[in-house]
């Protein structure tokens, strides 16, 4: 069983947002980026625009109701596609100032704010090192 976590701890790990781009970097569409549509931090996925898109056929079946003429209603079947979450150590976040894929760092502003505010991310490439957030 795993340990049970405290809302918003684990939560407070994972290291990418939704807005940010991503780039995956194993299996079979690495080297695709995209767009961080949604984040699920308890289950350690990210939605990602346009990428593990997966494939549904629906059959067309027989809806069950009967319309006027008493004939059985078709559902319409076809190929549906949407994006599927992606495990997060398969893809890394893209420095929007190398515009290269990173590990991401943090660093800690002086200033005003709560603590959580002044945390920023940071582009681990160390001839950049520019601030993701
Ligand atoms: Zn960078």
């Amino acid at each position: 069983m795993p340990a049970k976590y405290k809302p918003g701890e684990y939560a407070a790990k994972l290291r990418i947002k939704r807005g940010d781009e991503v780039e995956i970097i194993s299996g079979k569409d690495k080297g695709k980026r995209g767009r961080v549509l949604h984040a699920y931090p308890q289950v350690n996925k990210v939605l990602v625009e346009g990428l593990n898109i997966i494939v549904k056929h629906q059959k067309p079946r027989q809806s069950g109701k009967t319309g006027r003429s008493g004939v059985q209603q078709l559902q319409e079947g076809g190929r549906i596609e949407k994006p599927a979450p992606l495990f997060v150590p398969k893809v890394m976040i893209v420095c929007p100032h190398c515009n290269r894929p990173t590990r991401v760092g943090y660093s800690y502003q002086e200033g005003e704010g709560k603590p959580a505010q002044r945390k920023r991310r940071n582009c681990k490439h160390p001839e950049c090192g520019q601030t993701l957030d």
